[in-house]
């Protein structure tokens, strides 16, 4: 029944799937067929996030205008919400840890496939700047913890307390029970994933949050974990996970929408099959938990798919700011 409610839901967004003005779908295909190659691009330039974060993709858009490149531009989007105090997932604000400390994770990857991450990131608001900064002036791609720290205060990173009496006044609350339960919000979460592919078709994406709310201390999600909360890849597409980490994490959640698309799955498709791929497994407590993908292929199509009703996918394109709810999987809620 689960699977049966699933497909259907698949195949009718699969007749929706947005197309963009200047997209026009090729004709009969099999999945063998290359259907990215017969399709015409959209209108690009086109900057999609996760989530209603309209500020950080006019951010995006705008560097875009001004001749900024792709990564530039998922960088500066992101850092909006970063500082974004009332944003009690991302950056400065962001809830702590059940001990109180307000712990990073980042990543950022550009068209040539370089990628930079920093984990467990205390004292400094734009981890996806670090993350940039590791990708751009290390041989690494991963630093984590103190030494993200100290690289970054090298780097000329001011260092802050990011626990912002509001979000120390929840986990307060929060510690009258204490009650450690890792799951994840369904219809208020918001890691900010950010694609943007520029007018001459080249990808970066970038992904920044603080990720779960009193998680145990030294807990890492998906998001600065290359090919599972972020991946891009310019020959194909890219795409990027919200939600509970651990089963993001348990699926290389954002390696596999890629790399269906690869395979010919349009950004829609992927994302849906994705999603099945941790609803479908024996055993699977998806009521519990919210997992959210958005997808874009090389030529400008995109997708957004959820477990639950309450994802959105924000898209900048034509001069157009909008935030679009998702399709999603369980319609028993
Ligand atoms: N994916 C993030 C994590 O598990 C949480 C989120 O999406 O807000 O850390």
């Amino acid at each position: 029944m689960k699977r049966r409610k699933f497909l259907k839901n698949a195949s009718l967004s699969g007749i929706g799937l947005a197309l963009g003005k200047s997209l026009t779908s090729c004709a009969e295909t099999t999945p063998s067929d290359s259907v990215i190659s017969t399709l015409e691009v959209a209108s690009l330039p086109l900057v999609i996030a996760t989530w209603d974060v309209k500020n950080a993709t006019a951010k995006a858009w705008e560097v875009l205008q001004n001749g900024g490149s792709a990564l530039d531009a998922v960088e500066q989007g992101c850092r909006v919400e970063e500082a974004n105090e009332k944003g009690q997932s991302v950056g400065k604000g962001g809830l702590p840890d059940r001990d109180g400390n307000v712990t990073l994770d980042a990543c950022i990857m550009n068209q040539n496939g370089d990628c930079g991450s920093v984990v467990f990131l205390q004292n400094i608001t734009h981890a996806v700047s670090v993350a940039r900064k590791v990708m751009e002036d290390t041989p690494h791609v991963m630093l984590a913890g103190s030494g993200a720290e100290k690289f970054a205060l090298q780097k000329g990173f001011k260092k802050e307390n990011l626990l912002t009496e509001d979000s120390k006044k929840s986990w307060e609350a929060w510690k009258v029970k204490s009650e450690y339960s890792p799951i994840i919000n369904i219809e208020n979460h918001d890691t900010i994933g950010m694609l943007v592919i520029d007018k001459g078709g080249n990808l970066s994406g970038a992904c920044t949050t603080s990720g779960l709310a009193y998680k145990l201390n030294g807990r890492v999600g998906d998001s600065p974990i290359i090919g599972s909360g972020l991946f891009v890849d310019n020959e194909i597409g890219a795409a990027v996970a919200t939600g509970l980490g651990e089963e993001v994490v348990k699926t290389v959640g954002s390696f596999l929408v890629v790399e269906l698309m690869r395979q010919g799955k349009s950004p829609q498709e992927a994302c849906e099959i994705a999603i099945r791929r941790i609803v479908d497994k024996p055993n699977s407590n998806y009521k519990n938990f919210q997992v959210g993908y958005i997808a874009i292929n090389k030529q400008g199509q995109t997708g957004s798919f959820s477990i639950h009703q309450w994802f959105s996918m924000t898209k900048f394109q034509q001069g157009k700011n909008e935030t679009i709810q998702s399709e999603y999987f369980n319609k028993d809620a």
